[in-house]
């Protein structure tokens, strides 16, 4: 069960690590394939039981409370993309020889022979909304396809549904990846790098590399950050992978590209990749103004998801056209309210140090709510950015300590005011005390920087509450 493909699975022992999002389907399509399917999870709560329960009805075994003992006679195991790999369960695998895949891997194995081709995108930030404007000028170009990964439909759905694609536009965390190691992509885009989920990876170099595995196999374009400036670069990556003949290497910029990349000229959203002579010729797809909404960062995303879509043989009126049929998802910067002459954001979904930096560098004078879980992260260069445009800053949650003294160091001029509490009650008085510090035409801006799970259930509940705050004070 090493690399080839798999097309016997009568009878095979597959251990699924973890139920959940990934692990019940994927139980459900292995028993459904024949497999002989044990599910071990670490946790035995009310919803894992009840899990458990559905699996055991169709004669899947499950192992609750357990998530570290390799069941004897296990030949393969698919697990969680969140399970860390230093978990004992894969050293025991190691030792058996036993072969470890991730949810990806399963669904690229699980593909039938006239499969759809994947344009995959990754990157720290910005990636849901890259596939769904990728998808969105597929679908205008008439092609069947689906935005897939952490939204919408699942890849294992994608690939075993009755629905068929042409082609599939792909979400692919650095997990995902971790896990993927026989995935070749059509096309891939990695949007960008900076530190994060580092505990899990166990360093910079680790997450890059896992990142960059996106790139291998690439067939017609590997698609790269012009203008990061990390190291190593996303640029690098693409150096570094081993892709087939005649696959290349394509930049997007937001300045003018050069030949092989795509970027901005004049307001113009231009192409110097996808074109018949490209010394001397460029296509223009699309203008500033049809991207939603038209900040820097989301600029790139919009070049990054008409890049995949040029490589798959897009006409340059359907990136237009996808572009301005594209809306974003909730607490992407979202508008909430102006009240008192105060814009009041949404950027929930900012759950990193690098998305909260591409939302403080859009407006010019903001009251920040921030904090959370810092997941490993620290935040003098975010704070030292954007000292300037502070009005003030409002702290909540559990690692606030960390931006309160980054800000101590780079902006001590900068009022704060540091909320201890935890309660339901607890964004409300942000939002009353972002008001207090405002002045008319500043942003109260929510942009954590820090993920949600100490005091909410997700960040989509932290971003509710914020709304939910803010017209309480409408009212
Ligand atoms: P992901 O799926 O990678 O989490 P999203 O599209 O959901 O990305 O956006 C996540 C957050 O990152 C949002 O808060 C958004 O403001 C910010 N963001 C989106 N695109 C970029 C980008 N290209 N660079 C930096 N931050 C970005």
């Amino acid at each position: 069960m090493g690399s080839g493909q798999v097309t016997d699975w009568q009878g095979k022992h597959v251990t699924v690590a973890g139920l959940g999002v990934s692990g019940v389907p994927a139980a459900r399509a292995l028993h459904g394939l024949g497999a002989e399917v044990t599910v071990v999870n670490d946790g035995d709560d009310a919803r894992a039981r009840e899990q458990a329960a559905e699996l055991e009805a169709l004669g899947v075994t499950v192992r609750l409370g357990d998530g570290e003992t390799l069941p004897d006679g296990t030949e393969l195991i698919v697990t969680a993309p969140g399970w860390r790999p230093d978990k004992p369960l894969f050293a025991a695998a190691d030792r058996a020889g036993v072969p470890v895949w991730g949810d990806v891997e399963l669904a690229w194995r699980l593909r039938g022979p006239d499969a759809a081709p994947w344009l995959a995108v990754t990157g720290t930030n910005g990636k849901t909304t890259t596939v769904q404007m990728l998808a969105s000028i597929l679908e205008a170009a008439g092609l069947r396809t689906a935005a897939v990964g952490n939204i919408g439909v699942s890849l294992l759905d994608a690939v075993l549904g009755e629905e068929p694609y042409d082609v599939l536009a792909v979400e692919l965390s650095s997990y995902q990846l971790h896990w993927a190691p026989s995935l070749r992509a059509h096309s891939a885009a990695v949007l960008n790098l900076a530190p994060d989920h580092l505990d899990w990876h166990g360093s910079m170099e680790a997450y890059a590399r896992d990142k960059g595995r996106v790139y291998e196999g690439n067939r017609v374009a590997c698609v790269y950050n012009a203008d990061a400036t990390g190291k190593p670069s996303t640029e690098d990556l693409v150096r570094e992978a081993d892709v087939e003949e005649g696959c290349r290497a394509v930049g997007f910029t937001l300045g003018a590209p050069g030949p092989s990349q795509l970027g901005v000229v004049e307001g113009i959203l231009v192409d110097r990749a996808f074109v018949e002579n490209r010394q001397r010729n460029a296509q223009e797809l699309a203008e500033v103004s049809d991207v939603n909404p038209p900040a820097p960062h989301n600029i790139a995303n919009a070049l990054a998801a008409a890049a995949l879509a040029r490589a798959y043989g897009v006409p340059a009126s359907a990136v237009r056209d996808g572009l301005r049929a594209f809306t974003p998802d909730a607490h992407r910067i979202a508008h909430v309210a102006d009240v008192d002459g105060v814009t009041y954001i949404d950027d929930s979904k900012a759950t990193n140090t690098h998305a909260a930096e591409a939302s403080l560098a859009a407006y010019d004078s903001i009251v920040w709510i921030a904090g959370g879980l810092a997941k490993g992260a620290t935040f003098d260069e975010l704070v030292g950015g954007a000292a300037k445009r502070l009005r003030g800053a409002v702290l909540i949650g559990r690692d606030r300590a960390l931006i309160r003294e980054a800000l101590a160091r780079h902006a001590p001029e900068v009022p704060v005011v540091d909320l201890d509490r935890t309660d339901t009650g607890a964004m409300l008085q942000a939002v009353q005390e972002a008001q207090r510090l405002a002045r008319p035409g500043d942003t109260v801006l929510l942009a954590p920087a820090c993920a949600s799970m100490d005091m909410f259930a997700n960040y989509n509940k932290r971003g509710d509450a914020f709304a939910q705050a803010v017209r309480e004070l409408g009212a």
